[in-house]
């Protein structure tokens, strides 16, 4: 099979590779269509993201949708043919974070595209059946591939706790903050309120279910009529950070999705004297079914954030795709093609 392989930094080459062959309990799946996430650029331009280090040749890609082509021992279950959308990240089930129901925090998570697992900017990729999740038709290949970002929104907004009429401010209009707009809506939300610095993202973001929108280059969310109570921040930028948590209402809550500064300064005297909740996120747990529900039903538009296709020797170009392009927001790359 053909794979996009990162070599080093900014060195992205399509090798022939053998195809991998489904272990027990696993399955074979023929990808066709992996999204492009930040962490994927952020790995081809500098070759590492904090402890994590390329040392050796990685696929990169964890977006993943195909169909099954094979099964390995022991998957009895009737499976090939069936389209799925991947869950790329198969923790040990046996640990205590596991037993816990907490799997997203399993210290032996096996990640794609997370060094030394490969990922799937490749033609064909082995995952574990129960993570392989059957997707209907009426999901797209590449909606079925970003039910992956969909699941960080889902996550974020049951950490924030987002219910029936809920205010919610989303910092950060890229990918993964349009895919909390979307979410936050579908989980009752009734004011969410989306500021980023792009304005092609910020009208994407009320076509998505936004209530209001803040150009952060002249205007502050600190100048809202009513305080957010949840905070869903998707920039990762320190500053905007600051500002939107001294932003919240009393007993608010501020969901830390966003990578960026490994410190920022926190406005302590505020957390206190609102007891302010504040939480990361660390990919997700459980959420592949309300994902799918949400798409199936209309609530979550996956295809909307879908701005660029790419071959498999267009790796590199897919990789660096909105880099230039202010209306860019998610590139899929299809190994099939
Ligand atoms: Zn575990």
């Amino acid at each position: 099979m053909r794979a996009a392989v990162l070599r080093g930094p900014k060195d992205v080459v399509v090798e022939e590779r053998d195809t991998p062959e489904p272990g027990p309990g696993e399955v074979l799946v023929r990808v066709h269509s992996v999204g492009v996430c930040g962490s994927d650029t952020h790995y081809y331009d500098h070759g590492r993201i904090g402890r994590f280090v390329v040392e050796d040749p990685l696929v990169l890609g964890h977006e993943a949708a195909g169909e099954i082509t094979a099964l390995g021992p022991g998957v009895t279950s009737r499976r090939v043919g069936q389209r799925v959308s991947v869950e790329p990240g198969v923790p040990d089930l046996t640990c205590a974070q596991c037993l816990a129901g907490r799997y997203n925090l399993c210290p032996d998570m096996r990640f794609f595209a997370t060094p030394p697992i490969d990922g799937a900017f490749a033609e064909y990729v082995v995952v574990h059946e129960a993570f392989a999740h059957p997707v209907p038709d009426s999901i797209g290949d590449d909606a079925a591939a970003l039910l992956e970002p969909l699941s960080v929104g889902v996550w974020a907004c049951r950490k924030g706790r987002v219910g029936a009429g809920s205010r919610v401010l989303v910092t950060g209009a890229g990918p993964i903050g349009l895919v909390c707009v979307q979410t936050a809506v579908a989980f009752g939300a009734t004011e969410v309120v989306v500021s980023d610095v792009n304005p092609a993202r910020l009208g994407l973001a009320r076509d998505l279910g936004a209530t209001t929108t803040i150009d952060a280059r002249t205007s502050s969310v600190a100048d809202l009529d009513r305080a957010p109570e949840i905070l869903l921040e998707c920039s990762g930028f320190p500053p905007a950070i600051g500002a939107a948590i001294r932003a919240l209402d009393r007993a608010g809550r501020a969901v830390l999705v966003g990578m960026g500064g490994d410190e920022i300064p926190l406005p302590l005297s505020v957390v206190q004297e609102r007891e302010l909740e504040l939480t990361g996120t660390f990919r997700y747990a459980n959420t592949w079914p309300t994902a799918i529900a949400l798409v199936e039903a209309g609530r979550v538009d996956l295809d909307r954030l879908v701005t660029g296709s790419f071959r498999l020797d267009q790796a590199e170009a897919a990789l660096t795709a909105s880099r230039d392009d202010e209306h860019a927001v998610k590139a899929v790359v299809h190994p099939q093609d």
